[in-house]
């Protein structure tokens, strides 16, 4: 746990924003070792679950496959199951939740039956067309899920991942028409979401559109004025 995991005895929840394409994925991580919480991605859970062929994964997969949101009363309790296990007893990274208004108020009352609250809403802001081209050209590795992108961020050595030498593969979901369909159903409630968070104060927006060290760096500039500088 890092000395911010558990300031004032109390959770740290920072929900990461975006749509997809936005860079959700890349940046979780450093926010996750500045504050010492776990990153939980509820894409991530769900594609286990797929994979694992879970109920869950089975009542999600139709959707996923198609770019469509999972419906809320399918990700929403075992999403906030997930933030109630141990390993997120000091705060989380929450990338991929909530993405829709309901699943922002139902994990609003979640914390707050705990004593918590989202403590900061971190948004990457990218227009449209800019999420579409970075889609397509994004690569994710097979064993862990590295996230590259062959324009921007390319491994060292093409078609194999960095941290783990397993070949990276375009998702299912990232490909052209898929994605197309991704935003025009996900990014309206996203914009609610993003109100949402405007609304309680806690919103800090980033521009995706510069560098990933610059939003890395607005990332982590945003969260040390929350959170105090290390
Ligand atoms: P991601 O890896 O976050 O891009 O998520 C991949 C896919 O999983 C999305 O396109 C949705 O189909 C589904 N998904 C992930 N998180 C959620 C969520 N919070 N609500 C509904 N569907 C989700």
């Amino acid at each position: 746990m890092g000395r911010q995991g558990r300031r004032h005895g109390t959770v740290t929840v920072v929900v990461l924003l975006g749509a997809p394409g936005a860079g959700k994925g890349t940046q979780a991580p450093v926010l996750a070792e500045r504050l010492g919480v776990p990153i939980l991605a509820s894409g991530d859970l769900l594609r286990a679950a797929v994979a694992a062929r879970t109920a869950l994964g089975t009542a999600a997969d139709r959707y996923m496959s198609r770019g469509q949101l999972v419906p809320d009363d399918t990700i929403v309790d075992i999403f906030l199951e997930r933030l109630g296990a141990d390993d997120a007893g000091g705060g989380a990274i929450l990338d991929g939740f909530p993405r829709t208004l309901g699943q922002a108020e139902a994990l609003d009352r979640a914390l707050a039956e705990r004593g918590g609250r989202v403590d900061l809403a971190l948004y990457i802001d990218l227009p449209e067309d800019d999420l579409v081209a970075r889609m397509a050209s994004r690569r994710i590795c097979a064993a862990n899920g590295h996230v590259y992108n062959i324009a921007s961020n390319p491994p060292r050595e093409p078609g194999v991942c960095d941290l783990d030498g397993s070949p990276l593969v375009q998702r299912e979901d990232d490909r052209e028409g898929t994605v197309r369909a991704r935003m025009a159903q996900q990014i309206p409630p996203l914009n609610e979401v993003v109100d949402h968070y405007r609304a309680t104060g806690v919103l800090r927006t980033i521009d995706g559109l510069r560098s990933i060290h610059e939003v890395t760096a607005g990332l982590l500039a945003a969260t040390n004025r929350e959170f105090g500088a290390i």
